[in-house]
């Protein structure tokens, strides 16, 4: 069948909307039809070198057309989120870990199935898709079924998409792996899409929590959306800044920058047995800290997914919104899909917290 997609035919250049061919779903695949797409940092990210051309995109939502001979969790009509593919066979699948799955970057980062192929042709050529379980900025996606979560159809579709990754990355780094105890303190390095999902997941904890970023107009968000107190990074100075909110150090940081200047503050501003989750992806290869920095108790927990099992923790979520207790749809500025460049452009600038592209 024929859809529209955001092809990158460069690495580093603009989407480019085309016509592409999508193959049937294969016996454990669903066919959705996307209803909106969120733009996460890791797009943008693997845009600047993914193998060309590609279909990128992997905070889908939308309404399953078709299913294979074997699915069974989904039917034609179901609404659906998808998030990130993991091989279901492995033992850390086996044991609930899918978010460290000893496939994983097989079935979401080589821009093939297991077994080398595509779905997505453009022009003839093979296009390197299947990113994230996904590759949601298309019209319709091919997702094997393990990559799909069935939603209740009162919610809104159209904020569903950032639960299967950047929602649940922010939230399930404090939710399924921190699990502070009320009264806790913690600090959140970033407050983009996933780092502000950290913050209302904390301040569902009964934290005390700080935000940390260089963009007063985040920090102002983050403080409208549950941090107790904020850090503007931009003024230097920033450990100290820390230190006098919590003179002992914080019993947790969360970091969704990536950087290793960053990550240092963090990890420095923890207490004895305090714990750093590391969540984002960002520009640094490396971190590094003064070896007897951690002899007191501190450690530090690279954090995939929110650790989560999509299909248990996107509805606990999507109920949570909802409920008005998860609002980050505050965060989310919506663009037609066609608008794909100047969305991408929004969240490069950070002039929006969350884009989302509707179809
Ligand atoms: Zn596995
Ligand atoms: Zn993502």
């Amino acid at each position: 069948m024929r859809a529209t997609a955001a092809l990158l035919q460069k690495p580093g250049q603009p989407f480019e909307l085309t016509e592409v061919d999508l193959g049937q779903p294969r016996p454990d695949e669903v066919l959705v039809r996307v209803a909106a797409t969120g733009i996460c940092g890791t797009d943008l990210e693997f845009a600047t070198f993914f193998p060309t051309p590609a279909l990128l995109g992997h905070e889908g939502s939308g309404i399953v057309e078709k299913v294979g001979t074997h699915v069974t969790s989904v039917r034609p009509g179901d609404h659906v989120a998808m998030s990130f593919a993991s091989c279901g066979t492995c033992t850390l699948c086996d044991t609930g870990s899918p978010a460290y799955c000893r496939a994983f970057d097989t079935v979401n980062f080589s821009g093939r199935r297991p077994d080398g192929s595509t779905a997505v042709t453009h022009a003839g050529r093979e296009v390197n898709a299947h990113f994230l379980g996904q590759s949601s900025f298309a019209s319709h996606v091919v997702a094997p079924e393990r990559a799909i979560v069935r939603i209740d159809p009162s919610l809104d579709l159209l904020r569903a998409g950032p639960f299967g990754c950047g929602f649940q990355t922010g939230a399930g780094g404090v939710l399924n792996v921190l699990q502070p105890r009320p009264g806790s303190s913690i600090a959140v390095f970033g407050a983009g899409a996933v780092g502000v999902a950290a913050i209302i997941a904390a301040s569902l904890s009964a934290c005390m929590v700080v935000a940390v970023d260089v963009n007063p107009a985040k920090l102002k968000a983050a403080r409208d959306l549950g941090a107790t107190h904020t850090v503007d990074s931009s003024a230097g100075a920033t450990a100290d800044q820390l230190t006098t909110l919590v003179p002992d150090g914080f019993d947790f940081a969360i970091d969704t920058t990536g950087r290793e200047d960053v990550l240092r503050t963090a990890v420095e501003a923890l207490g004895p047995l305090g714990r750093a989750g590391v969540i984002g992806i960002g520009p640094s290869e490396s971190m590094t800290f003064e070896w007897r920095s951690i002899l007191n108790g501190r450690s530090v927990t690279g954090i995939i997914g929110g650790s989560s099992v999509p299909q248990v923790f996107l509805p606990q979520l999507l109920k949570l919104n909802a409920e008005g207790r998860f609002p980050v749809e505050k965060m989310i500025t919506y663009f037609p899909f066609e608008r794909i460049n100047e969305a991408v452009a929004a969240v490069r600038s950070g002039s929006v917290g969350k884009a989302v592209l509707t179809f």
